[in-house]
């Protein structure tokens, strides 16, 4: 059981442990593009704009947390009697 691929393997778990923890935890993860400031600084002066990428908040939604919600979605549309609307 102490060979390297068992560790390996038993990383991977707490990782993904860990992944699946922060994605139910803290849904948001900070912006790639701008690093949670939400702003992007105009290299030829003092000013800055919003970042396009998450509209001046800062944040992003974890690939994790999506996937998530994409699978909550589709079972709650395979449920019978749901009475809110199918989008
Ligand atoms: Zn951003």
């Amino acid at each position: 059981m102490h060979s390297p691929i068992a560790l390996a393997i038993l990383a991977a778990l707490g990782y993904g442990t860990y992944y699946l923890l922060a994605c139910s935890a803290f849904p948001f993860a900070s912006c790639r593009r701008c690093h949670g400031s939400g702003k992007h600084r105009n290299p030829f002066g003092a000013g800055h704009r919003l970042c396009r990428h998450c509209a001046g908040t800062g944040r992003r939604v974890r690939l994790g947390r999506r996937v998530y919600e994409y699978l909550a979605r589709e079972h709650r549309r395979s449920l019978p009697g749901d009475p809110r609307p199918r989008r």
